[in-house]
């Protein structure tokens, strides 16, 4: 069994350890592990120089992760529950999978790919909403040693047809449609348009879901999930696989650009995500984890399926949204699974405080221990309403920094052992060498600085390449500062040596010669009683340099509180920040364009804060394309 820290002196002393020695550190843990064969090395790397970024960790080792979910807990866990399923309906029956019945429908799946000729290396691309059969397939490609490439299902045709361009995939595997809240969408009719220009893909298996009445039909490439179970054995043999063999590939949201296709390999990521899901959250047998992440996004691949599957936790999968059929589902679902360990974003927070408290004190949430947020940086205000209203006080917050390129979690508190502090991601992981650099790449050194947040060492769950071009992974990460891995977020070391993540480098805004971040701005902004949220960015002003430009969505506003609103939002500015951090402009918006993964797309907004919409750039991953065209409108600026 993975070992647990337990106090803050032995967080601090193996973390001096895995600094002085990472490969002892690592291949300590890596004895955990069910290996057909041991590694040779424990490490290979070069972050410059040809044919750079190269990493591999365990050279030559070869396993498959589902024997370390499976049959490495199988032994003490055959009944124990694995996946908890709350569907969307409230009304409809909740599924309860122990490993023994996860693992044979994994095995089951993993024949039927097999039976389509799926086999090592392929892609497998998968369209699915957040149902059991999304793990299943995404555990099945992984026993045969297949890719999988999961394409968040709130994604249009043309999103999915790129990234299935992308990865070449040869199958995708979707549903005749999902639930999400009051809507059903027809997915299969996306996938279809999406398949139209996707000449790779062989075969499409459609899962039974919404019994959509009519559905169309490929013959001769589609087939039905059922139908291809229905003679498939569940005695499986997993795949042999290398340590460094690609177990799947990722698109980031695409909060900055064109989404990147992130390669994770197997044995290195598969330590990463189970270590830090233990660490960070301090699971224990018997403890209830709930991580309200979509399947679709990296914090899905490690912290709802493999983090706690290799564990050996009962992790909960929802398919439905917050507020559907009321602002009370998450705390319904908490109560109701007596959830101990509760992971969300600061999005979905921000959205449930504004919906009032009510919701919240009508349920029982004493079963609770630990509560995590991950995404963005979280306002200070957000993180005090959960630490007190969800958590009464008495539950840490892990507010975990990291990013689809890492794989798991960097920088975080370690749930009740690491003293945490209102919008601090607070200390790097063992393992985690993060560095500061000015945007010359000199090092700052010592606590108390502000710079580029890049990391110097590598670390087992970090990517690989970017999927079919190995020089934009360079381009992207490694070029910038020699030898660093560049995470593209500005931080803060504090007095005490803590990480306060600012926001994206390009989130810092130069006003009159003074470096703003953004989320601090935004922090201030939102402590106004009327704000519910706010995104703020820089644009060209002819004296400061730049100039600071707020979009504020508001509570239902009289006529009276309207005509003062703005004036009041800089007085709350001053007074949390100072004069200098007062917006030059602010908007009062109905919306924010959002990436589906709910953060904000503050490039687009810089765009319209310059007055200059003709180039928004890849706009497919937005989640309301709509709100661009309302924001120009009434735009504080000639756009
Ligand atoms: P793209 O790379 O395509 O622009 P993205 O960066 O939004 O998209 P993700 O990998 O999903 O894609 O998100 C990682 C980013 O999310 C981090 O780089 C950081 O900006 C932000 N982030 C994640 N967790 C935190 C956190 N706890 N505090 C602050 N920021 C966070
Ligand atoms: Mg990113």
């Amino acid at each position: 069994m993975v070992d647990k820290i337990t106090s803050l002196a032995e967080y601090f002393q193996k973390y001096q350890e895995s600094v002085a020695n990472p490969e002892g550190f690592w291949s300590n843990i890596a004895e955990n592990y069910y290996w057909r064969k041991k590694w040779d090395r424990v490490l290979d790397w070069k972050f410059d120089g040809d044919g750079a970024p190269d990493v591999k960790w365990f050279v030559n080792g070869k396993l498959n992760i589902t024997e370390n979910i499976f049959e490495r807990n199988m032994f003490m866990r055959k009944d124990q529950t694995a996946l908890i399923w709350e569907p969307n309906n409230p009304d409809e029956d909740t599924l309860k999978f122990t490993y023994e019945e996860l693992f044979d429908k994994v095995k089951q799946f993993a024949n039927a790919l097999k039976s389509l000729g799926v086999e090592k290396g392929d892609r497998v691309a998968i369209y699915l909403p957040m149902v059991p059969e999304l793990a299943i397939a995404m555990l099945a490609c992984a026993r045969i040693g297949a890719v999988h490439s999961i394409v968040f299902a709130g994604f249009s045709a043309s999103a999915l047809a790129d990234r299935i361009h992308d990865a070449k995939s040869k199958i995708l595997i979707t549903s005749d449609g999902g639930f999400r809240g009051a809507k059903s969408i027809h997915l299969k009719n996306i996938a279809d348009e999406a398949l139209q220009s996707c000449p790779t893909v062989e075969k499409a298996v459609v899962l039974h879901r919404t019994n959509e009445e009519h559905i169309n039909w490929v013959e001769g490439r589609d087939v039905w999930w059922h139908d291809l179970i229905e003679n498939a054995s569940t005695e499986n043999k997993a795949e042999e696989m290398d340590a460094e063999d690609m177990l799947f590939i990722l698109y980031t949201s695409g909060s900055t650009g064109k989404p990147k296709g992130v390669v994770h390999s197997t044995a290195g990521y598969m330590i990463y995500s189970e270590y830090t899901f233990k660490n960070v959250f301090q699971y224990s047998d018997g403890d209830v984890y709930w991580c309200t992440a979509d399947i679709g996004w990296v914090t899905g691949h490690s912290y709802i399926i493999y983090g706690p599957l290799l564990a050996g936790a009962t992790s909960i999968m929802f398919e439905g949204v917050p507020t559907w059929p009321d602002a009370g589902r998450f705390w319904d679902i908490v109560d109701k699974y007596k959830v101990t360990h509760f992971y969300t974003a600061p999005t979905a927070i921000r959205a449930l405080v504004a919906q009032g408290d009510e919701w919240v004190k009508s349920h029982d949430l004493s079963s609770l221990k630990v509560l995590g947020t991950v995404g963005e940086p979280i306002n200070e205000e957000a993180w005090r309403w959960y630490h007190s209203m969800i958590g009464k006080g008495k539950c840490p917050i892990v507010d975990t920094w990291w990013q689809t390129e890492t794989g798991g979690i960097m920088i975080s508190p370690l749930a009740g052992i690491t003293p945490t502090k209102p919008s601090l991601a607070t200390l790097p992981l063992p393992g985690i060498q993060p560095i500061l650099v000015d945007p010359e790449g000199n090092e700052l050194k010592g606590n108390s600085v502000e710079g580029i947040l890049c990391i110097k060492f590598p670390w087992p769950g970090m990517l690989r390449t970017t999927y079919g071009d190995h020089q934009r992974c360079y381009n992207t990460y490694f070029s910038s500062y020699r030898g660093l891995y560049l995470t593209g977020d500005g931080a803060k070391r504090d007095e005490e040596g803590y990480y306060r993540i600012i926001g994206r480098i390009d989130d810092v805004i130069n006003v009159s010669g003074h470096r703003i971040g953004t989320a601090e701005v935004e922090d201030a902004i939102n402590q106004h009683p009327k704000v519910v949220e706010s995104a703020v960015v820089g644009y060209p002003h002819d004296i400061k340099g730049a100039g600071i430009y707020a979009y504020v969505i508001c509570e239902e506003l009289t006529d009276r509180e309207m005509a003062g609103i703005e004036n009041e939002i800089r007085e709350t500015v001053n007074k949390f920040i100072g004069p200098i951090a007062k917006p030059d402009k602010i908007q009062i918006v109905s919306g924010l364009p959002k990436t589906r993964s709910g953060k904000i797309m503050r490039r687009i907004l810089r765009k319209i804060g310059e007055g200059d919409a003709t180039n928004l750039g890849d706009t497919s991953t937005l989640l309301d394309p709509g709100i661009v065209d309302t924001i120009i409108n009434g735009a504080k600026v000639e756009v």
